[in-house]
């Protein structure tokens, strides 16, 4: 998924009276500079003043590595930088799950807990054996939710009949990859996937959410990975992906910079001198100008995102989201009116 550990905890804040939530959360978001996940999840948990993933592992993979699709992964993908549950790999379900809560009750005593399928593609396998996975965990009394990381070419019609059914017991959020809506880049990365592959799996998806939204059920969450700063591209490429996401209905979006992990066939590249990372003011400057493009309740979960220390080469900001964040958000500011 390329997707990174999570490390931030989501505090949500006091709803207004219920007269006035509608009104209060327009007003707001017209002079917010984004949402922000926090929001999004205390619209969907609304009991709860904070919720925290946690991330589990079970034991899928990914058709990218395979041989299904292509082999080797995408060129930058390493699991090990960014899913801590692979540590796990091998234990149950159930001992990852109260491993992680028995831990997570120490700093965060009252927290909803959000059950993740993090590492490889977490809809990658029947649909039985999809449903006898997520069973595992949704009758857990701490899990309030459940978030699965997949990519667009693993979501038959009946994957997506699970998740919908699995939605009808608890909030579920399914995230896609893309990365970029570029072909050429999907190529060069080895993606293993096309922009219409993307397109076809969130089609089904949504027509999905809508069947059920029409039968009186919640239907499920939809959010995507992106990637900022892929060899090659530039600020009309991080334009066009902003544009493509904005034609779906999405709840949230994640944007990570690209950053090389040793041992990736992308570090081969980068030492070679062939591929050039995105200075920081170069990926601020892109990330705001793709949340300038994006729907104002697009909820944005996180835009910075590294690796462990020793597993990362470049580049040394990365892991400094402060600063990141400090520095979209002035610029945002500066921007506002402009777009
Ligand atoms: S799609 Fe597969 S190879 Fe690509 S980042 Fe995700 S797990 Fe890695």
């Amino acid at each position: 998924m390329g997707d990174q550990p999570q490390d931030v905890v989501y505090v949500v804040s006091v709803k207004p009276k219920e007269g006035l939530l509608l009104p209060c959360f327009y007003l707001w978001l017209m002079a917010s500079l984004y949402r922000s996940y926090r929001d999004f999840l205390q619209e969907r948990f609304p009991g709860y003043r904070q919720v925290r993933k946690v991330t589990l592992d079970a034991g899928f993979t990914c058709p990218n590595m395979d041989g299904t699709k292509a082999r080797g992964g995408c060129t930058y993908c390493d699991n090990r930088s960014f899913s801590p549950a692979l540590a796990m790999r091998g234990d149950g379900l159930s001992l990852q799950l109260d491993t992680q809560i028995l831990r997570l009750r120490t700093r965060f005593p009252h927290a909803g807990v959000l059950a993740y399928f993090q590492p490889y593609s977490n809809t990658y396998a029947p649909a039985e054996v999809l449903a006898g996975i997520f069973e595992q965990v949704l009758d857990h009394p701490d899990v309030v939710g459940i978030s699965v990381g997949t990519r667009p070419d693993c979501l038959p019609a009946d994957v997506i009949d699970v998740l919908c059914r699995v939605s009808r017991r608890k909030p579920l959020i399914l995230e896609i990859g893309l990365q970029t809506a570029n072909d050429a880049t999907l190529l060069r990365t080895n993606r293993g996937h096309s922009l219409a592959e993307f397109r076809e799996g969130v089609a089904r998806c949504v027509e999905a959410v809508a069947a059920e939204r029409g039968q009186g059920f919640p239907g499920f969450d939809l959010c995507t990975h992106l990637i900022v700063g892929l060899p090659g591209e530039g600020m009309a490429d991080f334009e066009n992906t902003a544009r493509v996401v904005s034609e779906y209905p999405f709840s949230a979006v994640k944007i990570h910079p690209l950053h090389i992990v040793k041992g990736t066939r992308m570090a081969l590249e980068w030492e070679r001198g062939n591929v050039t990372i995105l200075e920081f003011e170069a990926y601020c400057q892109a990330v705001a100008r793709m949340m300038s493009i994006f729907p104002k309740n697009l909820a944005i979960e996180r835009f910075s995102g590294d690796a462990p220390s020793d597993q990362l080469l470049a580049p040394s900001w990365c892991g400094d989201r402060n600063a990141i964040v400090t520095r979209v958000e002035e610029i945002l500011r500066g921007r506002q009116g402009e777009f």
